[in-house]
């Protein structure tokens, strides 16, 4: 039986426990659904992991005709047509991959009402041929995913999603549902603008994510940080490494490989079929770490993701709050992690003065960095500055590097006072350099370089001697990303005075700092799915070794990912319940009706087997 021949009579819980196997909605889940289901339209704000897919799914499930999702995730789009047919419903898509007697095929299975769900790319609304498709037949609900993508400010923005304002024009009856786990009020304000979703409902979920925890560690060799990372609480694990240039991303992946950790690339200047490749292995093969510039990543929902690493700083908080949201979809303990140093302050802020755009776009970006910065500086809880940002408060978590191991700050005026009148000399003799140089003054360190220049003589020269040339780094860090010192715009990456630094010089300005925790990854920390198999009886575990097994030989013959057979946490339930019945299989979180019609056998015979 498929999910739509069910009487008409169900309810969105029914589904919800037949067809997805789970008991009970969570946070806005029924309401939004509700929503829809009356006709109204919605704007659901939801963080990466939220369940956001289920708020138009479930209605599509029960509405007459075909649920259209837009959905700019065209390489994603067969992987969640056969997660959908491995629940039994009736998916399929359109976009521009397919051959023609493919797209035939679905048109007309669209037509004759046999799709609950149809998956389109925002440009083919573009083609009159498809808004008269959707004309012949009959639309239950349009759900416009990512749709941030609207955004023209936005790191994601897709020109095509500006036409959207069809949808309500052509089918002013129909309810659309725009869902986005981005969630800074400018971009709802704008996606309820250019979607003209003036009479939806808009539902803001917690952005927290419990289950990662946030750590921001200074960079000294970002590659060497990273496999220690890996190797000390991740190994095995599948993660994302973001670096901001493609021949970082070549190089990192390489280094990761040289020391024994499986890993891909993945960046817009790789050949179409090789990206496609690799993005392919990552879903479906467990345990690779996928290196990637910020082009990856939207719309996958691998949710066995364990860790995310950031070797470069990302350019906002939004941005950071986006990429790290990759990790832990399952719910399970995860990690974000970012290393970040002097040398990103400085080329994010040249980034910016060299950037085409006017004033107004360069201040917005500044401002976006700033933020970033600001994050990184923290001597509080990171995920209540994360929230903040935001506009969501808690308390402080308990589950970030800040509240594990809380960060002294020290009073730093007479420090900054040092650099910035370092930097005021040389600005006198109508000079500028950069951090390196700045610092060799202030530890008095005779270079060559310094000496031919006669810096030596300098009376900074050596007052610095009290902190290590690393320690002074960690100060000018600081107080480049508090605005006291700006960056030259032609690309040397020097040094200058700001107003800012007018009242610090004059002794008017207390300067606080935070003073750099060099933690060691914990050799102790055990790898989170590790961690959480460990919790496992013994004859649990053997059980949950067999299951994995099983899932990925069942996974590799039909072709899909893992996940999309059963879930990390599935399986561990079955392995912790150790079920010897069909009936017993019903009370198992994540197995409705097609999957326990599908492999409940054959799971019940592995069991028996042990
Ligand atoms: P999002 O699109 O918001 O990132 P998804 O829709 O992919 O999140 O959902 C994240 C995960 O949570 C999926 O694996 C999904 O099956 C699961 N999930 C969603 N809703 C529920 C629920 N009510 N009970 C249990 N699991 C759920
Ligand atoms: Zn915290």
């Amino acid at each position: 039986m498929t999910a739509s021949a069910l009487p008409e009579t169900r309810t969105a819980l029914d589904v919800l426990t037949t067809v997805f196997g789970y008991d009970h909605f969570r946070g806005d889940q029924a309401e939004i659904i509700d929503t829809v289901l009356r006709g109204q339209d919605a704007l659901v704000l939801m963080p990466t992991g939220g369940g956001k897919s289920l708020c138009y799914q479930i209605p599509a499930l029960l509405r007459p005709g075909t649920g259209v999702v837009i959905s700019p995730l065209i390489a994603l789009m067969q992987d969640q047509v056969d997660a959908l047919s491995a629940l039994g419903a009736r998916a399929g898509f359109l976009n521009s991959t397919q051959s023609v007697p493919e797209r035939r095929a679905v048109e007309d299975a669209f037509l004759a009402g046999e799709l609950d769900l149809l998956y389109l790319a925002p440009e083919r609304l573009g083609v009159p041929e498809t808004v008269r498709l959707l004309q012949a037949g009959k639309v239950s609900l349009f759900a416009i995913d990512e749709a941030h993508c609207v955004s023209a400010w936005g790191h994601d923005f897709r020109p095509d999603y500006l036409r959207l304002t069809v949808l309500a024009e052509t089918w002013p009856d129909v309810p659309r549902i725009a869902l986005t786990a981005t969630a800074t009020r400018q971009t709802a304000d704008e996606i309820v603008r250019r979607l003209e979703l003036h009479d939806a409902r808009t539902f803001v979920s917690s952005f927290d994510r419990p289950n990662i925890t946030y750590r921001i560690a200074p960079k000294d060799s970002p590659r060497t940080q990273l496999v220690d990372l890996i190797r000390a609480e991740h190994t095995g694990d599948a993660g994302i490494v973001y670096c901001l240039s493609r021949a970082s991303v070549e190089t990192t992946a390489e280094h990761l490989n040289a020391h024994g950790i499986p890993a891909l690339a993945y960046h817009a200047g790789m050949p179409a079929p090789l990206r496609a490749a690799n993005q392919s292995r990552f879903l479906r093969e467990d345990g690779i770490v996928m290196v990637a510039t910020i082009a990856f990543g939207m719309g996958i929902d691998k949710p066995d993701v364990r860790f995310v690493a950031h070797l470069d700083l990302p350019k906002s908080v939004e941005g950071y709050y986006q990429e790290t949201g990759r990790a832990g979809r399952d719910g399970l303990p995860s990690t974000a992690w970012l290393a970040y140093g002097l040398q990103d302050v400085v080329q994010q802020r040249r980034m910016i003065d060299t950037s085409e755009g006017d004033a107004a776009h360069k201040r917005r970006m500044g401002a976006n960095l700033d933020a970033m910065l600001a994050l990184c500086e923290t001597i509080t809880c990171r995920r209540v500055q994360l929230l903040a940002y935001f506009g969501q408060d808690g308390p402080a978590c308990g589950n970030c590097d800040t509240c594990l191991a809380p960060p002294e700050s020290w009073d730093g005026t007479v420090a900054a006072q040092k650099v910035l009148s370092t930097v005021l000399r040389l600005e006198r003799q109508g000079q500028r350099y950069g951090a390196g140089h700045v610092v060799d003054i202030l530890t008095g360190k005779p270079t060559p370089r310094i000496t031919s220049l006669g810096h030596d003589q300098l009376p900074v020269f050596g007052v610095g001697a009290d902190l290590s040339a690393t320690e002074w780094r960690t100060v000018v860090r600081q107080i480049l990303a508090q605005g006291l010192l700006g960056v030259d715009s032609e690309g040397y990456g020097t040094l200058s005075l700001t107003e800012a630094a007018d009242p610090v010089l004059g002794g008017k300005q207390e300067v606080r700092l935070r003073r750099d925790v060099r933690t060691k990854t914990s050799r102790t920390r055990k790898p989170a799915a590790a961690a959480a198999d460990a919790e496992l009886t013994p004859d649990a575990a053997a059980r949950m070794e067999k299951l994995r097994a099983w899932r990925g030989a069942t996974a590799k013959e039909s072709g899909v990912p893992a996940y999309v057979v059963f879930h990390d946490a599935t399986l561990r339930a079955l392995a912790q319940r150790n079920p010897v019945s069909i009936d017993d299989l019903s009370d198992v979180s994540g197995i409705g009706a097609a999957k326990r019609e599908r492999y409940g056998a054959a799971i019940l015979e592995l069991l028996a087997e042990g």
